[in-house]
Parts: structure tokens; sequence; C-alpha cells
């Protein structure tokens, strides 16, 4: 069985290390590659070639940089169906989802292709007599991005095309899980003229994320993952002296008021909490529906969407189905587990997804969209992430007790509310704990040129991904005050703060 190794420097290299993991097809459960778990002298490597060529790409004009951007997103768009089979094959969503996710990574593409204008910096003409202020943005240096296995083409490119348009090199970590597309983007980028060094993949576990975190040559570092593993990140690579921004998990709410549109909530909730089988960070996994009656019909209405879910294969020759199988194995039975879990605590299971039958699974890692009804804060598949097709109705007797129960959780993501009422909206968005919100909009993913991050325990660091905070993060502010010899009629000493 063929090993992925690793491209650096321009060309995919093979790794040494002899330590490798499996890589499934999801909807056959059939193993269909190993991927290298390169050595931390392998990751270092990849390094040293990041950080020689930052010396000439920190040097190239932003609009040249730029150029060479458009030239990958033209490239990207050509192959966007060989992209999304890609991550169909080894994520397991379905081909319209996936070719979804390749268009929300090159809006990234085309935000970056913009550098020229963004990077301009400020400046200030007559700060004292003769004095001019301006400010520059420059490039930090190598820049590092590990990413998750659920969007394993826009995490990376939520990353790497505005690090990469600043001026930085980058040496990307993808997800074990599902390694090839961020592989085929490195191929991509070579193609588009992308010089040889500016961005390097390295397969790997925790050795090869452990060197970009420590290793001094690396400035700073993006992930996006699971909590506790974004804490640890966060923490280890700030104690190196790095600008770290850490993305982790989430539960998202969604708010349906008595005023709603009820059907328009459930067609936007279904799509929301089953989508890609619910693994999204901004999947909604608890409906908070206001008001007894609220509740019963909503329940109703979702209880009789989930008979007609079509659960296959990602990549199937007719219509696409709505809901592929989870990634692997090991997490298809985590999700089996939390069902058990949710039983056990004395949660109504409406729809247990165990018992779906899929028309041609195989060994597929599937499972049917679930419903359980009497959810509790408290409760583990309340507090917890479950990251499947797992929905929870936790019923709210008002809106206060809605609000209170999204702003007690530790998570702080998305959220949505589904009302005609715009004072409840206005009031939501003023007083929710989180970072994206949505008004009768499910699923709120910033678009590229606004920025993308939650509250609390859902990110760790100051700046948000793309968009201005993205150009923020990759870059580094310097502001010079300056005047000219020619300029200085009077010569003074200033044993004080100067001033006007
Ligand atoms: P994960 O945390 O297991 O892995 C993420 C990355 O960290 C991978 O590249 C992995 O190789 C690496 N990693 C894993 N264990 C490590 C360790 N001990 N030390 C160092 N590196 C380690 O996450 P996942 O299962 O791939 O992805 C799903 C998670 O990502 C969910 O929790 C989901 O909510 C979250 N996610 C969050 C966002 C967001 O924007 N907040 C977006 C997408 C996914």
């Amino acid at each position: 069985m063929s090993i992925l190794g690793n491209f650096i420097n321009g060309q995919a290299v093979t790794s040494q290390s002899g330590r490798t993991a499996p890589v499934y097809n999801p909807a056959t459960g059939e193993q269909s590659l190993q991927v290298a778990l390169s050595s931390a002298q392998e990751t270092q490597e990849a390094v040293r070639v990041a950080d020689e060529a930052f010396a000439t790409w920190s040097k190239i004009s932003p609009l040249k940089r730029s150029r060479i951007l458009f030239k990958f997103k033209a490239l990207v768009e050509e192959h966007t169906d060989e992209l999304a089979r890609l991550i169909s094959r080894e994520h397991g969503k379905v081909f319209s989802d996936a070719k979804g996710e390749v268009t929300r990574g090159l809006e990234v593409v085309e935000f970056a292709c913009g550098i020229p204008h963004l990077q301009k910096g400020e400046h200030s003409m007559n700060v004292g007599t003769g004095v001019d202020s301006y400010s520059m943005m420059q490039s930090l240096g190598v820049c590092a991005g590990i990413s998750p296995f659920n969007f394993p083409a826009m995490v990376p490119m939520w990353m790497f095309p505005i690090a990469l348009a600043c001026g930085n090199t980058f040496v990307m970590k993808p997800s074990e899980k599902d390694p090839s597309t961020p592989m085929r983007l490195a191929e991509l980028l070579k193609e588009a003229g992308l010089p040889d060094g500016v961005f390097n993949v390295v397969n790997g576990d925790k050795e090869s994320v452990d060197v970009l975190l420590t290793d001094e040559r690396v400035q700073a570092v993006s992930f996006v993952g699971s909590t506790p593993i974004a804490e640890y990140i966060y923490a280890t690579a700030s104690k190196h002296g790095k600008r770290v921004q850490a993305l982790g998990g989430a539960k998202n709410h969604m708010v349906i008021m008595p005023d709603a549109d009820l059907d328009q909530a459930v067609s936007a909730l279904m799509g929301a909490a089953y989508g890609s089988a619910g693994e999204r960070c901004m999947a909604i996994s608890v409906a908070v529906p206001v008001g007894e009656e609220t509740a019963q019909k909503l329940r109703e209405k979702l209880e009789a969407e989930l008979a007609n879910l079509r659960v296959g294969p990602g990549l199937v020759d007719g219509p696409d189905n709505d809901m592929g199988p989870l990634v692997t194995r090991d997490h298809l039975e985590k999700v089996k587990g939390y069902i058990q879990t949710g039983v056990d605590e004395g949660a109504e299971l409406v729809v247990d997804g165990r018992k779906t039958a899929v028309d041609g699974a195989g060994d597929g890692f599937f499972i049917g969209g679930t419903l359980f009804d009497y959810v509790k804060p408290g409760m583990r598949i309340h507090s917890e992430e479950i990251f499947g097709p797992v929905l929870a109705i936790a019923r709210a007797a008002s809106f206060d007790e809605a609000v209170s129960m999204v702003n007690a959780h530790e998570y702080g993501n998305g959220t949505a509310i589904f009302t005609r009422d715009g004072d409840a909206a206005r009031q939501y968005c003023e007083q929710i704990q989180v970072g994206m919100v949505g008004v009768n909009v499910p699923i709120p993913v910033p678009m590229a040129f606004h920025s993308f991050g939650g509250w609390k325990r859902s990110l760790f660091g100051p700046l948000h991904m793309h968009g201005p905070d993205g150009v923020r993060f990759y870059t580094r502010m310097k502001t010079i005050t300056q005047r000219w010899p020619s300029g200085i009629r009077e010569e003074t000493n200033h044993f004080t703060m100067p001033t006007l």
C-alpha cells in the first residue's frame, strides 16, 4: 500500500520515519492509503527550508505575490471536482458539500489576492512640525498551520493564502485522517508559480506538531481542532514566544421562538444538524424551542423530516445523499457511545440513528440521524461535543432561560435565533456570549472578508481567522516616525515626552 509522504522544498519527499497511520475510505471501511508520521528531524527540515525561502519571498512585492495567488485561484477552480472527490473519498462527506468546502476556501484565496491593498499600512503627515509617521505591516517569517479532519481543504485555506500573501512562508501539518487534499493544494501552488520552499506540507502527529510549537524559527501558529489540543497548542506555542490562534470545539444552540416560521426553522435545522454528518464546528447540535407548544411542533416536524433523511456514500452516480458516513470506525463508536450515554442520562431518544439501515453501507462508518428530546444542562450529551449527527432538543420556558442556557455553556463558537421579532433578535445578538450569531440563518459562518472565530473555550488567542484579523495575525506592525535634516530648523533637546 502506498505511503503518502511530505511536500518539502517544492517536491514530494518520502518520509524515513518508519511510522505511518492508516487512511480509510469511510464509505467502504477499507483502508485506502498509509500516511507517514514524520519524525522531528523531518519536520525541522521543513522549517529550515521555509526559513531559508523567507529571505526572498518576503522581499517580493505584494503585487507579485497576489498574481501567484490569482493563478492558484484559477487552478483550484479548474480542479474543484477533483479536490471534492478527494475530500469525499477520505472524509466521507457528500460530493456537493465537498465542493462547497472548496468554494469557501477559495473565497479566502480571493480575499488574499487583494493583499496590495490590505497590507498598505497607515500614514500621517505632520504628526509634529515637519515630522511624518507611517506604519508598515511586515511579514513574520515561518508560520505553521495545524488542521483538523473535518475540513481538509477549507481550514488549511483559512490559513496559508493570507499568510503567504503577507510575505510569510508556511509549514502545514494536516490531519492524518484525510491528508491527501492539502498535498494536492501544495502541488497546485507550485503550478501557480510559488517558489520552492515557501509552502511545505509535513504529515505527522504530536511529534511533528511539537517541533512546530517549539522551534525558534517558527513565528506564528494557527490551529483548528478539538479544545483540549487547542489549549495545549496555545499554552505551548505561547510559552515559546509565538503568536497563536487556536480554534477549538463547539456546541452550537439554535433558539426557536414561538413566533418563528417553524417550517423554515426545521428545514434550516435539518441541514445544520445533519449536514456533513454533524462533523462541522458550526453544526447546530442543540435546538432550544421556547415554550411547550413550539417544542412539541418542532419535535414532530423534525421526526417527520428525519424519516426522509438520505444517508449513504458521499460519491454516487445519481443525486447526492443528504449525509455521508463518519470519518473513522473509532469516531463511529464514540458517537454511538454518546447515544447510549444520552439514554442512560434519562433523555428521551426520539429517533435512534444506530438503527438506520443504509443501502449499500457494507463496512462503511454509517450512522443515521439521531434526535433526543428533554435534554438538560448537566447531561454529558449537552455539555460535551459529540461531533456526529445527533441533535438534542433542550426545551426552554422563556427567552431568558434560553439565553442563560447558551451563555452558561463552556463553548461559544456559533449560535442562531429563529424569530420574526426584531426586538428579540436584537436582544439575542447583544446578550449572547458567542462569537458568531445567525438571525434566521442557521450556520452563520462569516465570509472570507470578515473574520471567523468563537468565544470562550472555542478560541484561544485574541485574533480570529481570515478577513481583517487574518491580515493582522500574519503581519507585525512597525511604526516609523521621521523627519529629515533639511527640515530641522531649530535644534532642541527633548528630555520630556515630545508633544506638539
Ligand atoms: P483534533 O484536535 O483531534 O486534531 C486536530 C489536529 O491536531 C490534527 O492535525 C492532529 O494531528 C493534531 N493533534 C491531535 N492530537 C494532538 C496532540 N496530542 N498533540 C499535538 N497535536 C495533536 O481534532 P479533529 O478530530 O481532527 O477535528 C475535530 C475537532 O475540530 C472538533 O472538536 C471541532 O469542533 C474542531 N473544529 C473547530 C473549528 C473551529 O473553527 N472552532 C473548525 C473545525 C473543527
